[in-house]
């Protein structure tokens, strides 16, 4: 069962469960404060059915150890309406501090690549499949991102982006499930949850290796076509 498919099926599962309680104390075989039941039935729901409740989800989540070491959870920014969702992979040093994605270096390598796609960061999206950072940087663990990954595919069931921009061989092969290399994947889309990925180098790759900005330039041409062709 795919993950969307388990949500879809939690979310039916928790509304059930919420009319029979509630149908049950009205016909008086249950004696639970109705405002209790169905107030904790609602904070379920609301966890995955609004922005605000997987953020406060993810504010107070302890699913995997890196909660132990984070300071801030790093949950995601910009538009509810995007089109268009950059995927990074982790919060870096920066990035904890602040509870925001992508402000440190690589970050405004970043919002350079998006204000040259002819757009801003408050009009796209911008998430990490990790929500905390791992001590050093380390290279999140499986364990990690099969924790954390619901709330990313949670994040994108209510924006519902018309293009995803996954950056970093990190976060395509996180993605798209196969080991492949970034070199391999770029310039071509892909499928995540039924949207259209587009893998390219990640911007602090690029800030090292500044070659390879022709090829990214490439891709994000190629998101724009899809972006604008979704538009009209
Ligand atoms: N690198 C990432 O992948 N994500 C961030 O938020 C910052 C740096
Ligand atoms: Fe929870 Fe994700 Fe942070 Fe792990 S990385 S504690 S799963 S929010």
């Amino acid at each position: 069962m795919s993950q969307s498919n388990i949500l879809d099926e939690y979310l039916r599962i928790v509304a059930s469960v919420r009319s029979y309680v509630e149908e049950q104390i009205e016909l008086g075989f249950l004696s639970v404060p109705a405002s209790e039941v169905s107030m904790g039935a609602a904070t379920l729901v609301a966890a995955y059915e609004s922005m605000e409740g997987i953020r406060a989800t993810v504010e107070s989540c302890q699913k995997c150890s890196l909660c132990q070491t984070r300071n801030n959870t790093v949950f995601g920014a910009g538009s509810e309406q995007a089109k268009l969702v950059f995927v990074g992979e982790a919060p870096g040093a920066d990035e904890d501090r602040q509870g925001e994605p992508f402000v440190g270096r690589a970050g405004q390598k970043l919002t350079q690549i998006i204000e040259a796609m002819g757009l801003s960061r408050e009009k796209v999206y911008i998430a990490n499949v990790l929500k905390c950072r791992p001590p050093g940087n380390r290279n999140p663990l499986p364990e990690e991102i099969q924790a954390c990954e619901p709330y990313l595919i949670a994040q994108l069931r209510l924006i519902k982006p018309k293009v995803i921009c996954a950056l970093g061989g990190f976060a395509a092969q996180t993605l798209l499930r196969t080991d492949q290399r970034i070199s391999r994947l770029r310039g071509r889309f892909h499928t995540y949850q039924g949207i259209k990925l587009m893998p390219t180098y990640h911007p602090a790759f690029l800030l090292r290796n500044a070659k390879f900005k022709r090829d990214v330039w490439e891709d994000v041409q190629k998101v724009m076509v899809e972006y604008d062709r979704e538009q009209s």
